[in-house]
């Protein structure tokens, strides 16, 4: 039994049970593939013979094409194939599913491998990296696809793509058969090797499986698995001008990688009768080890208020609705690193949605919740003023100084507690002060006549870790804008002292002191899509019309000093105003800015 990956995160939770782990834990018991052998590398049935038993009890795999960024809905997916294999004492192959040559870079692959390390997975098994590219099995998959001819199990069609259609039948009617399927053994083999060396032009000529026009499945209607293109791979150069189709490869792939549960999403069910009998046929002509692997389907990741196809995301950052792949709001990995979310949040989130076998949409307000569950264990406190407005404290001594000591984490008293500086003039939120309050405001309000005719007294607040204060009244300028708030402070009632507690406040607000904070821009983000499955109900379901236009909001912030410090990556909660990231330096002053992750409550619920 293989030691499980180096750094492949320990579980975040018990593991919950689900239909993939009742299959998997018949299939230990049943020994299903106990007898398969590893020859260490990937390779058809001659790679493996004769070599020791597979070390990995199973073995799982996350198979993107290189062709964008990875999104939340393949963190589902990684989350599921590593953590099975962890689970199970198994491997987790990254491969790369790179048979299409036209949209493939290797500026998405670098971006790949980057994204499920940030997750927290590893391929490294026994020493070994088992990263992999499908390319690397173009000749075993040529080598295939020439026995599935001489065994008369596939033949070269000639028609165009437009017969193909009309020959191919529908949902309730057979198709009919070519009138080239009947080719041959050794005319299919000449014309398949005159593809090979480049002697017809694309489209001229199709390689196809030959198994039933009639069958209900259309999938098994004698589906194309290599065809002409004339293009330029990432990998392999121009060594090629036909290509596997990707429901030909991908089960070749599974199989010379001793994949044991080939797991994907649920439109590739109908798929599965074909997987079948390509695995059937190559096991026939001993070509792959047996058993082969075996596919298993569940549902795709749906998030409300955003979209998690490939398609729409190229489109969001080609048409400038975002600012690319790592904007913050933007369901990528990339973007969600940079918006504060962590690795530890998804695995959490993958954890509580489970896996399941239909389709369904989970809240976005879901994924949130693990992003706070996470941030709050994570995040050391800090404070900031989002809409600063400064109060003067007019019996405070001027040009003097003291320290606050406020805690690092409430619930964490081992995080200790830090020095926050205290003067004569703090800037406190706007929202914390009401010139003529509204019921129940418990805040800042200037001394006034209630509806009686009595006078009142301004009101009392405690300024967090710091004295009690009264309000004395406010400056405005000439517009009648307010431009500052005055009070009085009780000398012995600073927070930490004896006499902090016979002071009883309703209120209490945060602050940072004036002359020792720090002005830096803070961007809050909100969701990207203001309706819950954006597209629909619209014509041609635009989503792009459902983009939520404040989605962003970029605030002159003031910052305790404290925040100067932060570094990239670091996770912060901003007491009363949710959890913020640094994610830019102010090029003049090299201080950072910040990126708000979440609140800390939903503000979306009504
Ligand atoms: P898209 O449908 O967004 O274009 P894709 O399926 O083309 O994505 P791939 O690179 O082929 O993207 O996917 C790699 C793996 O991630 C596949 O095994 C696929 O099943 C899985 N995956 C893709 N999207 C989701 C999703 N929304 N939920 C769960 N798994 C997903
Ligand atoms: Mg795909």
């Amino acid at each position: 039994m293989s030691k499980p990956p180096k750094n492949a995160p320990a579980a975040d939770a018990a593991p919950v049970a689900n239909f993939i782990r009742h299959i998997i834990d018949e299939d230990l018991a049943k020994g299903t593939y106990a007898a398969r052998t590893w020859g260490g590398q990937p390779g058809p049935a001659r790679t493996h013979a004769g070599s020791p038993a597979d070390p990995a009890r199973i073995r799982t795999r996350f198979p993107p094409e290189p062709n964008g960024y990875l999104h939340f809905g393949h963190a589902k997916s990684i989350c599921l194939n590593f953590g099975l294999a962890r689970d199970y004492g198994g491997v987790c192959h990254m491969r790369f599913d790179d048979t299409n040559p036209e949209k493939e870079e290797q500026e998405y692959v670098d971006s790949i491998i980057d994204a499920v390390k940030w997750l927290g997975w590893s391929w490294n098994a026994n020493n070994k990296d088992h990263l992999y590219f499908a390319s690397d099995y173009f000749d075993v998959m040529y080598e295939a696809a020439e026995y599935l001819i001489t065994s008369a199990n596939a033949y070269v069609d000639s028609l165009t793509a437009e017969q193909m259609r009309t020959l191919r039948g529908t949902l309730t009617e057979a198709g009919k058969n070519s009138p080239y399927r009947e080719r041959s053994v050794e005319e299919n083999l000449a014309l398949f090797r005159g593809m090979r060396d480049g002697k017809y032009a694309e489209g001229e000529h199709i390689l196809r499986a030959k198994i039933d026009m009639a069958s209900p499945n259309i999938n098994l209607r004698d589906p194309a698995i290599y065809r002409i293109r004339r293009a330029t791979h990432h990998r392999t150069g121009d060594k090629w001008c036909i290509y596997p189709m990707y429901t030909f490869a991908h089960p070749i792939e599974d199989a010379l990688e001793n994949i044991t549960h080939s797991i994907c999403t649920l439109e590739f069910e109908d798929q599965r009768p074909f997987y079948d009998w390509l695995m059937a046929r190559l096991m026939e002509g001993q070509l792959i080890q047996h058993p082969a692997p075996h596919q298993y389907e569940f549902a795709r990741l749906n998030l409300t208020y955003l979209v998690l196809s490939k398609r729409k995301l190229i489109e969001l950052v080609e048409d400038k609705h975002v600012d690319g792949w790592d904007d913050p709001r933007m369901p990528t990995l990339v973007g969600a690193r940079r918006r504060g979310y962590t690795a530890e949040g998804f695995r959490l989130f993958a954890e509580r949605i489970g896996v399941t076998k239909s389709d369904s949409w989970i809240d976005y307000s879901t994924l949130e919740e693990c992003m706070r569950d996470d941030l709050n264990e994570r995040a050391p406190r800090r404070v900031a003023v989002l809409d600063p407005l400064k109060l003067i404290i007019d019996n405070y001594p001027e040009g003097t100084e003291e320290e606050c000591h406020a805690p690092n984490h409430p619930q964490k008293p081992d995080w200790g507690k830090r020095n926050v500086p205290f003067s004569k003039e703090l800037w406190i939120e706007r929202e914390d002060y009401m010139e003529v309050p509204s019921k129940g405001y418990f805040r800042l309000y200037p001394p006034g006549v209630n509806s009686a005719g009595e006078a009142t007294a301004g009101n009392k607040v405690r300024l967090r870790y710091g004295f009690v204060i009264e309000c004395t009244g406010a400056d405005k300028d000439a517009d009648g804008h307010l431009t500052a708030v005055h009070c009085h402070y009780f000398e012995d009632s600073k927070s930490g002292t004896p006499g902090a507690d016979t002071y009883k406040v309703k209120g209490n607000i945060h602050w940072v002191s004036a002359k020792h904070a720090y002005a830096a821009e803070v961007r809050l983000y909100d969701r990207l899509f203001k309706a819950p499955h954006p597209g629909e109900g619209r014509d041609e379901g635009d989503y792009i019309l459902d983009l939520n236009l404040d989605s962003v909001k970029s605030v002159q912030a003031q910052l305790e000093p404290a925040l100067r410090e932060a570094k990239l990556g670091e996770h912060y909660q901003f007491e009363r105003h949710g959890y913020f990231v640094p994610d830019r330096v102010d090029p003049v002053t090299g201080e950072p800015g910040f990126n708000r992750a979440v609140t800390l409550k939903d503000n979306w619920q009504k």
